[in-house]
């Protein structure tokens, strides 16, 4: 079978990651949660003192980007992959809200998205791979087989990330978890570089009213319709 690419893109807490999980699981494929990323730059900034009262050192943070490393570690119990900075798991740490309040100012930074960007489109040089975040199918790979945008109802996006947090034993307020959501929106589609924005050729896929057994199940049969998955 010959390999895609999968880009998937939308706004925060659509269950663009728990799809873009069950399609890699279920082709085989590579999954990269982008949004990782950027928020592995954003534990490095907070652990390392460049936020003061919400304004980044960003010359430092800049002079400082080779120092991170940052690699994806799959965990064949839970069929996720776990992100590591500088060789130590933070998968949990980069969830937490502080990470989450300043994570779409240091994703705004022009040579944070440089350096991100590349690594990147390194993963999926070979395709076979599905990666979600805001800029997959706009800039990280533009010619991807199958583009999706995300979109859900506000509503239902912060339950789902009320639960999702909870269930990680992360307890915060319902409006806390809205205003989040929203103020990153705002951040993700206002930035200068690589907004958040539909592609072109992206197809809408509106999660309100699906559960993710059935998010996935309309994916495949959309891959199989639209025949993009074809015999080498
Ligand atoms: O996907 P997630 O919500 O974890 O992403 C966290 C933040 O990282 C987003 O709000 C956005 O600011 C940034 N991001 C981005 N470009 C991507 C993926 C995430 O700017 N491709």
């Amino acid at each position: 079978m010959k390999k895609i690419t999968i880009a998937i893109d939308g706004y925060s807490a659509t269950g663009k990651s728990t799809l873009a999980k069950g399609l890699a699981k279920k082709l085989n494929y590579l999954y990269i949660d982008s949004g990782a990323m950027y928020r592995a730059v954003a534990l490095y900034a907070l652990r390392n003192n460049l936020i003061t009262d919400g304004q980044i050192n960003i010359p430092k943070l800049i002079s400082e980007l080779k120092n991170l490393d940052i690699q994806f570690v799959f965990n064949p119990s839970t069929y996720s992959s776990e992100t590591y900075l500088n060789g130590e798991n933070v998968e949990k740490e980069i969830r937490t809200p502080l990470v989450s309040d300043v994570v779409s100012k240091i994703s705004s930074i022009k040579e944070v998205r440089e350096f991100l960007v590349q690594k990147q489109k390194e993963y999926g040089k070979n395709k076979g791979i599905v990666m979600d975040g805001r800029d997959i199918g706009t800039n990280v790979f533009p010619d991807a087989e199958l583009k999706l945008f995300v979109i859900t109802d506000i509503d239902v996006r912060v339950k789902r990330r009320l639960d999702e947090l909870h269930s990680k034993g992360i307890y915060v307020s319902e409006d806390e978890v809205r205003k989040n959501l929203e103020e990153r929106d705002y951040l993700d589609i206002h930035r200068k570089e690589n907004p958040l924005v539909q592609a072109k050729d992206a197809i809408v896929l509106d999660t309100t009213d699906l559960d993710k057994d059935q998010q996935l199940e309309y994916v495949l049969k959309l891959i199989k319709d639209l025949k993009l998955i074809k015999e080498e």
